[in-house]
């Protein structure tokens, strides 16, 4: 692949004004915060390996915030220096572990969980430890928490590009109704469960009210309902988050992207 040095210049978005040049959007994706020795989905970071990667992601002048606000502010031309932070399937010790490292940053993030299966474990994945997930209380807690954004994640973690209309506007339906009751508060984002997303559950979610979707590599489908994210993990130390962050600015040709309060609407 042969990639012009300045790639990164011209492949920055610009909001839907199309006068406000800003960084190509960057998303990290974590899931569960704690012990990480026995971890087959490679989906646990340890606190303190969290702590060196918000404190590396401090010295480069980049706040970590939820991704509502991320594109709210991408929208208004002030995306520089942002760096969305989300946490897939609701666990338990995003309170006990997370929290207080983003505090300690004065970070933000957002939290995408299953309204199905409050207080439940993640019987989705057959291998490795049961973590416990949110309880309903846990999930209103974090909801009052400034600078946290509790997003869908689906009711109970299916692949929605497999699932059958009925099935799909549950899960997509469904859990928005459900997270907007539970937390008082409006549900602007999905997090698609294993990253799988297509055309028509695009649309669905879109259809839905969302304001905006997060994938992991949607390819052709990026844009405000498939959102790219990168994958950050216990071994990601400096320099390999150094690499991470620049290939991400070298891939990402992403599409105008809306403020998803706008799309919601
Ligand atoms: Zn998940």
């Amino acid at each position: 692949m042969t990639v012009p040095a300045d790639t990164t210049a011209t492949t920055d978005t610009v909001t839907r004004t199309g006068k406000h040049p800003v960084a190509p959007l960057w998303v990290a994706m974590y899931h569960s915060v704690g012990d990480c020795s026995d971890d087959p989905y490679r989906i646990t970071v340890s606190p303190d390996r969290l702590d060196r990667q918000l404190s590396w992601l401090h010295r480069r002048g980049l706040r970590g915030v939820s991704v509502a606000d991320l594109l709210a502010a991408r929208a208004r031309g002030e995306g520089r220096g942002l760096v969305g932070l989300t946490f897939d399937d609701g666990y338990a010790d995003f309170a006990d572990n997370a929290l207080p490292v983003l505090r300690r940053w004065g970070f933000g993030a957002t939290v995408f969980v299953l309204p199905g299966r409050l207080g439940g474990t993640n019987e989705w994945d057959p291998l490795g430890p049961r973590k416990p997930l949110l309880t309903a209380d846990g999930i209103r807690r974090l909801a009052d928490t400034e600078g946290l954004e509790i997003a869908s994640h689906g009711l109970t973690h299916v692949d929605l590009t497999r699932a059958d209309d009925a099935l799909l506007g549950a899960e997509v339906g469904g859990s928005r109704v459900l997270l907007s009751e539970l937390t008082g508060r409006e549900v602007l984002g999905l997090c698609y469960p294993y990253g799988t997303v297509d055309q028509r559950v695009a649309d669905t979610v879109r259809a839905a009210g969302y304001g905006y979707a997060c994938a992991i590599d949607p390819g052709p489908l990026t844009g405000t309902f498939a959102l790219p994210r990168v994958h950050i993990g216990e071994n990601d130390t400096s320099w390999r988050l150094l690499l991470k962050y620049r290939l991400n600015r070298l891939r990402r040709r992403s599409a105008p992207l809306a403020d998803p309060a706008e799309e919601a609407r």
